[in-house]
């Protein structure tokens, strides 16, 4: 099987240690945002080196396709961090005005609410563009990166399923290699922020972004 002998325990370590070694016991945003920029790159070195060409033709998720930005997504506090940084970078202040009001839009609206009924009540993810890109794409989160589908399609109906209120839908082909990976990273950063004595806790993505741009 491909990615056998792939050592997830080794990896997850080698996040844990990025995130003790990098937080201390907190840091500046500048710090914490290269912290996390050089764990997504250890993440993606990994995922270079193991994914094939035939794997990555099968992946049908990329910049633009938005179908799946309508779930809640679960961010650690360093990657709410890395994304606030890129913002400041990125955009002019009008700019991040105007996605500072969405967001909080957002955070008001799917507060308390699950997947299947922000799935119903179609409730996008601020950070889409009009054209559907997303316009974090380079600090996107690491559950964001999880998700490998391999036919938009099939996605657009097991949302609609679940809209529909059924909660199996149609099963998705994805990389689970990958999903893995990215899970095992996850877990990994949040190990090491507990090491650190710091916040552990996942949060949803709008909620984080609308407390760290509000303070
Ligand atoms: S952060 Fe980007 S990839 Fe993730 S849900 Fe939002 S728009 Fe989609």
């Amino acid at each position: 099987m491909p990615h056998d002998s792939f050592d997830f325990t080794a990896f997850e370590s080698e996040v844990t240690g990025r995130i003790v070694r990098g937080m201390g016991t907190g840091g500046d945003a500048q710090k914490i945002a290269a912290v996390m920029a050089g764990v997504v790159a250890f993440v993606e070195a990994a995922l270079e080196g193991e994914l094939d060409g035939a794997e990555r033709t099968l992946m049908a998720c990329g910049p633009g396709c938005a179908t799946c930005c309508v779930v809640n997504v679960t961010v650690l506090f360093p990657e709410a961090v890395a994304i606030a940084a890129y913002l400041r970078t990125a955009m002019d202040a009008e700019e991040r005005e105007e996605l500072a009001a969405a967001i909080e839009g957002t955070a008001g609206m799917v507060r308390w609410m699950d997947d299947a009924e922000r799935i119903r009540r179609h409730i996008p993810c601020p950070f889409l563009d009009r054209s559907g890109r997303c316009r974090i794409h380079p600090v996107r989160p690491l559950t964001c990166r999880a998700v490998t589908s391999t036919n938009p399609g099939a996605c657009r109906r097991a949302l609609d399923a679940v809209a529909g209120g059924d909660d199996e839908g149609e099963p998705l082909l994805m990389n689970l290699f990958q999903k893995f990976l990215l899970e095992t990273a996850f877990r990994g950063v949040a190990k090491g922020l507990a090491r650190r004595g710091l916040d552990d806790r996942g949060g949803e993505l709008t909620q984080s972004m609308a407390e760290l741009l509000r303070g």
